[in-house]
């Protein structure tokens, strides 16, 4: 069993020649919707790369509209079960208006909405879901109380913890000492420990700051370099399947979701990481943020 706790959006994506300035009108070119946050992401690479057998809880709040209807019947489809879904009357789901300007250019707005009220309390009526979980993969886009709340929670009860640290925070000890992984990227890591990690031997002090403050398993991931692992077993580099890359949003998720599934299916850390390598490389072949999550039957 697998729960994972987070935001969920929808963002809304137009591409102009250059950003619109202040009291400008622009005709975008191209004008897309994506389900994402990085909560639902997570949840659905891990549901898409499960077996069967497994159990995947999802707790997220959404507002009530239409677009929730849409993406939770998608998530459920897919294999996430229902119950840690909540559908809260007079809220909105968490958006994100996304403008997209020339070279990669970008001016984004974000409302929180139902996101918002993740709250402890909240968590406590799912409870169960967290204590009963074999693994719990939280990351920062819900407020900082219930990420702390639930680390708490599920360790006090044997339930294994991962958390991606994402977007980059610095972090209190009250979460980093409930934490038994951590997946910072770069950015992240650096938040967290002053480090500037550009390469292995900064990946390498960075990991050994962040055992210092409590995971015992550091996951430092470097785009397309793959990962840098650190634990008692393995210390160093594991390399990513080299592909030709489309698009890498979702390109963390999907490593998140993939190898919190590996782990739970009994693989040791080195496998769950070649895996999770395995199924990022695949995400960022293809355009999108869960459009671009693969299935497992994709990485055989
Ligand atoms: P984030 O997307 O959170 O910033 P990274 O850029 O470190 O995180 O990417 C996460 C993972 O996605 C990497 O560890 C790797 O497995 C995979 N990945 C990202 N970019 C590439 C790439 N260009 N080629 C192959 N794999 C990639």
């Amino acid at each position: 069993r697998i729960v994972i706790i987070g935001s969920a959006n929808v963002d809304h994506v137009m591409s102009f020649d250059y950003l619109p300035s202040p009291g400008q009108t622009l005709l975008s070119q191209q004008y897309r919707i994506e389900h994402g946050g990085k909560g639902a992401n997570q949840a659905l690479a891990c549901a898409r790369l499960a077996t069967a057998q497994s159990q995947i809880d999802f707790i997220c709040h959404l507002g009530c509209d239409a677009i929730a209807d849409e993406m939770s019947a998608s998530w459920i489809k897919d294999g996430i079960s229902p119950q840690g879904i909540s559908k809260l009357a007079g809220e909105q789901t968490g958006s994100a208006m996304i403008f997209l300007g020339e070279k990669g250019a970008n001016a984004i707005g974000v409302a929180l909405g139902a996101n918002a009220s993740l709250t402890p309390q909240s968590l406590e009526k799912h409870r169960s879901l967290i204590t009963d979980a074999n693994w719990l993969l939280i990351q920062l886009e819900t407020p900082t109380a219930s990420v702390a709340h639930a680390l708490n929670l599920a360790k006090s009860h044997g339930t294994r913890t991962i958390l991606n640290p994402a977007p980059a925070a610095t972090l209190s000890h009250d979460i980093l000492r409930a934490v038994d992984i951590i997946t910072p990227n770069e950015t992240e890591a650096q938040a967290i420990t002053g480090i500037e990690v550009s390469d292995i031997a900064t990946a390498k002090l960075a990991a050994q700051m962040l055992h210092q403050l409590g995971p015992s398993i550091v996951i430092i991931t470097l785009g397309q370099q793959g990962a840098y692992l650190s634990c008692d077993e393995f210390k160093g580099q594991i390399t990513a399947p080299a592909v030709d890359a489309v698009d890498t949003v979702a390109a963390g998720d999907t490593f998140n979701g993939a190898l919190t599934i590996a782990l739970s299916e009994g693989g040791s850390i080195v496998e769950a990481v070649k895996f999770a390598n395995r199924a990022a490389a695949k995400a960022v072949t293809k355009p999108g943020a869960q459009r671009s999550i693969p299935y497992r039957s994709e990485l055989v």
